[in-house]
């Protein structure tokens, strides 16, 4: 039961794997709404597909409600977003934006898998509809000519986040994705215990160990007000590694750093996008394979499979 929406999405997508699917649909859903540059607001692309949003006390941040009803409904914890700090404000648009991802992807495969596996959450569904929030708030092509446009730095992710209205974490999250295994993001806070990873990408990263000199980029950030540039010694599980690394604090928290870490080696920061270079040979390769995707869209009609499905259960009996 588990991987049930994936493989029924990948199915019906002549084997595409399901989270370049979850993808499509949301380009898909882009299509149909009137934004073509960002921030790709949810809650406009919700009222777009007749998705109301409502607010109540519930347990969950949000629940989908009737999704295969004429009043499908996105409900939000609380009362209204419209007093929200940015970025309190900034999550609910990734929580907005990962409900219309259940709803477009229950809607993609209504009656090819029974209802009860949308009963309750599966971390399959719920990966996919991450998969679907991500490229709908940061459309592959349109995220990665930000970033392929800009120097690399603290200060130009800080930058795009506000373009596009996207929490910092989900923005980083892209870039890593992006450009893997070469970069990693790191938000530092300093307590009396020391300067710790608050929030990393990859994972492994919280875990990090700051090799502390007194002169690090992230120790100097802390300080000022600038970007600063150096090389950093960090351990990782016991394992010593050598980065690049730009440092700034994110302003968003008295106490928090940013730290872009980059391979020093030459091969790596040839693949990095810079104002300089020509953009985006890194992403081009994705893009082919988004195309690859776009290829099967726009989905069949429902009406389309519901006949195939039919002409299928007729050679079974
Ligand atoms: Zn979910």
């Amino acid at each position: 039961m588990n991987a049930i929406i994936s493989t029924a999405l990948s199915k019906l997508h002549g084997g595409i794997k399901a989270s370049r699917v979850a993808q499509a649909l949301a380009r898909d859903v882009i299509r149909k709404s009137v934004l073509t540059t960002p921030p790709f607001d949810p809650f406009i692309i919700a009222k777009n597909l007749k998705l109301t949003i409502t607010y109540a006390e519930i347990a969950a941040e949000a629940v989908l409600k009737d999704f295969d009803s004429d009043n499908p409904q996105i409900i939000l914890a609380g009362s209204s977003v419209d007093y929200l700090g940015l970025g309190i404000r900034r999550r609910i648009n990734f929580t907005v934006a990962h409900e219309i991802g259940h709803f477009a992807i229950r809607k993609a495969v209504s009656g090819f898998v029974p209802m009860s596996a949308f009963a309750s959450e599966h971390e399959d569904e719920e990966r996919l509809c991450n998969e679907f929030a991500s490229e709908l708030l940061m459309p592959w092509r349109c995220i990665s000519q930000s970033l392929g446009s800009h120097e690399l730095s603290p200060r130009s992710i800080l930058k795009i986040a506000d373009e596009y209205d996207v929490s910092l974490t989900a923005l980083l999250t892209r870039a890593a994705k992006l450009w893997f295994p070469h970069f990693r993001a790191i938000l530092w806070r300093r307590s009396k215990f020391g300067i710790r990873p608050h929030w990393a990408f990859p994972l492994n990263c919280t875990r990090a160990i700051l090799c502390d000199t007194g002169n690090t980029s992230v120790e100097r950030a802390f300080q000022s007000e600038q970007e600063e540039i150096g090389t950093s010694d960090l351990l990782i599980n016991g394992e010593r590694f050598r980065w690049k690394c730009i440092s700034l604090k994110t302003g968003a928290h008295p106490d928090t750093v940013l730290t872009i870490l980059y391979r020093s080696s030459l091969a790596a920061r040839k693949l990095l996008p810079s104002a300089r270079s020509k953009p985006n040979t890194v992403i081009n390769v994705d893009t082919l394979n988004a195309l690859a995707v776009q290829q099967v869209l726009p989905f069949p009609e429902k009406r389309t499979m519901h006949a195939a499905r039919r002409r299928r259960d007729r050679k079974r009996t």
